[in-house]
């Protein structure tokens, strides 16, 4: 059932996944799935698997980047060992012209989050970060990492959070989005609007054409099996599109996560358990 949702458990599922959307004129972002280590070994284990997937990307010329928590690189266990870790796969990709993007995981890893992406942003470009518009610090962070000319990605967000933190009315989610859409596009940096809901898409078109940002100026994302008729139309009308693949045997959280935000996708997957 997973497969809805995740490339495969091994890399060479993911790559070729990156290789389909490559061949229909989308580019990727390769997650090896993995979140919230306790063991030192298994956040060396997660460095190797992203630098491997920097190499393999490389080798086979493949239009992607890679996306990667910091949970999965130690962050519960200590942040300057983290740091490291993480500096070492940013290296990998800037040697390569690639890029790193960490992803935004529960709020309590928010600041810290923010705070080595900007320690290491200041030793090299080839990393960004993600902002999620259901926290109300969001704005805030958005205007702190663009001083340090942050790449970001924005989405709605995903994690169970509390009221003190964020907005619980998806009009209200939805309303951030946009407002904070309007201050990435005309920023002056590349940024990624990852969302597939076709309002906040329709409001990020014009939002863009209101400021004159062209095309090649920013892109959308979406999440592997999600709304790829979607991918296909924005692809047609020129947007550039990046899928985010997920890959690995640690799947379990990321699948619960999606199907979480979308009940429609636990009547689906109870049928076909059942069936
Ligand atoms: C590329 C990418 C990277 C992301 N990275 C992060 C991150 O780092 N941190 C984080 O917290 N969240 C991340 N997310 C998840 C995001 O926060 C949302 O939970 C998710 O994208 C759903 O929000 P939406 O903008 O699509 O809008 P919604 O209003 O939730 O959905 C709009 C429409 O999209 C479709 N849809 C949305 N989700 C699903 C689903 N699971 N299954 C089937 N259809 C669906 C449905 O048609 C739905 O009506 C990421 C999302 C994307 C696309």
């Amino acid at each position: 059932m997973s497969h809805r949702f995740v490339a495969g458990e091994e890399l060479d599922e993911a790559l070729s996944a990156a290789r389909f959307c490559n061949d229909q004129g989308m580019m990727a972002s390769l997650d090896y799935l993995g979140e919230n280590v306790t063991t030192t070994a298994d956040a060396q284990h997660s460095r190797d698997a992203y630098l491997e997937v920097f190499d393999k990307i490389a080798a086979q010329r493949l239009n992607a980047n890679v996306s990667c928590k910091l949970t999965a690189l130690g962050l519960d266990l200590s942040t300057d060992f983290c740091e490291g870790l993480l500096l070492s796969i940013v290296e990998r990709a800037a040697a390569g012209d690639n890029f790193l993007r960490v992803d935004m995981e529960g709020s309590d890893y928010t600041q810290r989050t923010i705070d080595l992406v900007k320690r290491v942003r200041s030793q090299s470009p080839a990393i960004g970060t993600v902002i999620q518009a259901y926290l109300y610090r969001s704005e805030k962070d958005i205007q702190d990492l663009l001083m340090f000319g942050c790449r970001i990605r924005l989405c709605k967000g995903a994690y169970k959070e509390s009221p003190e933190v964020a907005f619980e009315k998806k009009s209200d989610v939805d309303g951030n989005y946009v407002r904070l859409v309007r201050m990435l596009l005309p920023s002056g940096f590349y940024h990624g609007i990852a969302t597939h809901d076709p309002s906040m898409i329709g409001a990020t078109i014009r939002a863009a054409a209101e400021n004159k940002i062209s095309k090649e100026d920013f892109e959308f994302q979406m999440l592997y099996g999600v709304r790829t008729d979607l991918q296909k139309r924005l692809v047609r009308g020129g947007y550039r599109v990046r899928v985010y693949i997920p890959y690995g045997k640690d799947w379990f959280p990321y699948f619960m996560r999606r199907l979480a935000e979308r009940p429609a996708n636990v009547g689906f997957f109870l049928r076909n358990f059942f069936r």
